[in-house]
């Protein structure tokens, strides 16, 4: 289908993308526009301007900050996946990143973008939220930062107000092992189910892809472990605190198991 009329605003920085958002109650950022131009076409979202962040060079890095990696939102998926300092100290963002879509998707898809659209089928988000990410916002009235346990709040929904954008990222250095096991029908297919399991701080975080409408921690999982549970054990609790979706990728019943079994295999990995 052919998207609604709009205008088109092309912004030169933040603050501008910022007072371009606030001249309408139905502006949107574009970043890549890998997520929001299809939803475009179906007419599922019929915003009146768009306001293009997409030449805002100073969004897009990865920088060394102390014990953290910071990564302006802007950055896109390949340029993730590539970056050395990414690769040697959080290489589970690196590697995800590298999963997402096909060369196309991931050389205009940015991590700003993939983390707005809070779509609990996307993979960076349940990496982020594995990882206790931070992300900045800039609005109206000022700077903030919010942590990824409190952004994600439902489907295709987040903390974001509409006049903010989503500046940058920033993610620990890892000092153990972190892995993604995604399954996916056809390579470059969004995830049915995924799986990130991060070691960190004598501790497993886990966080799932497409088993409820947000990204969520499985925290039964998670007290499992703390508790000295083998993987297997462990792995029976990632139902707790999900309600998995059912498509023609497959049922609710079928992601419970499918998310049991790529847990298990996760934490297996994590210790060997
Ligand atoms: C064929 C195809 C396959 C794909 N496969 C996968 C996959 O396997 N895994 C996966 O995770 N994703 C997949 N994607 C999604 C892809 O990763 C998107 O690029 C990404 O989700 C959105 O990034 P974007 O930069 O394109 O955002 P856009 O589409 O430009 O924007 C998405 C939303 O975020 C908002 N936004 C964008 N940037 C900001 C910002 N800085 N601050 C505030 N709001 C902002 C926009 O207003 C919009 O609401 C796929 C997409 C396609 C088309």
């Amino acid at each position: 289908m052919i998207p609604a009329a709009f205008d088109y605003e092309l912004a030169g920085n933040i603050d501008e993308a910022i007072s371009l958002l606030g001249q309408s109650g139905e502006a949107k950022l574009i970043a890549g526009g890998h997520s929001l131009l299809p939803l475009m076409r179906l007419r599922f979202a019929q915003p009146d301007l768009l306001v293009d962040i997409g030449r805002i060079d100073d969004l897009s890095y990865v920088r060394d900050a102390g014990d953290s990696i910071a990564v302006g939102a802007m950055t896109r998926h390949a340029d993730v996946a590539a970056d050395p300092l990414l690769g040697a100290d959080c290489g589970i963002l690196a590697e995800t990143a590298a999963q997402i879509g096909d060369p196309q998707v991931r050389h205009r898809g940015t991590l700003g973008g993939s983390i707005a659209h809070a779509d609990p089928a996307s993979d960076l988000p349940t990496v982020l939220l594995a990882l206790d990410a931070e992300f900045d916002v800039r609005g109206p009235a000022g700077d903030r930062t919010i942590a990824a346990g409190d952004f994600f709040t439902g489907f295709l929904e987040s903390a974001l107000e509409p006049t903010d954008v989503l500046t940058e990222v920033r993610v620990p250095k890892l000092d153990g092992p972190a892995t993604y096991a995604k399954y996916n029908r056809r390579a470059q297919d969004w995830a049915t189910v995924a799986v990130a399991a991060v070691q960190r701080n004598g501790g497993t975080a886990l966080a799932l892809t497409n088993m409820a409408a947000t990204p969520v921690r499985a925290l039964g999982v998670e007290q499992a472990l703390a508790d000295g549970a083998d993987a297997a054990t462990a792995a029976a609790r990632v139902g707790e605190g999900t309600n998995p979706p059912s498509d023609t990728n497959g049922s609710a019943e079928y992601r419970a198991h499918l998310a049991t079994v790529l847990t298990r295999r996760a934490l297996e990995q994590l210790s060997a």
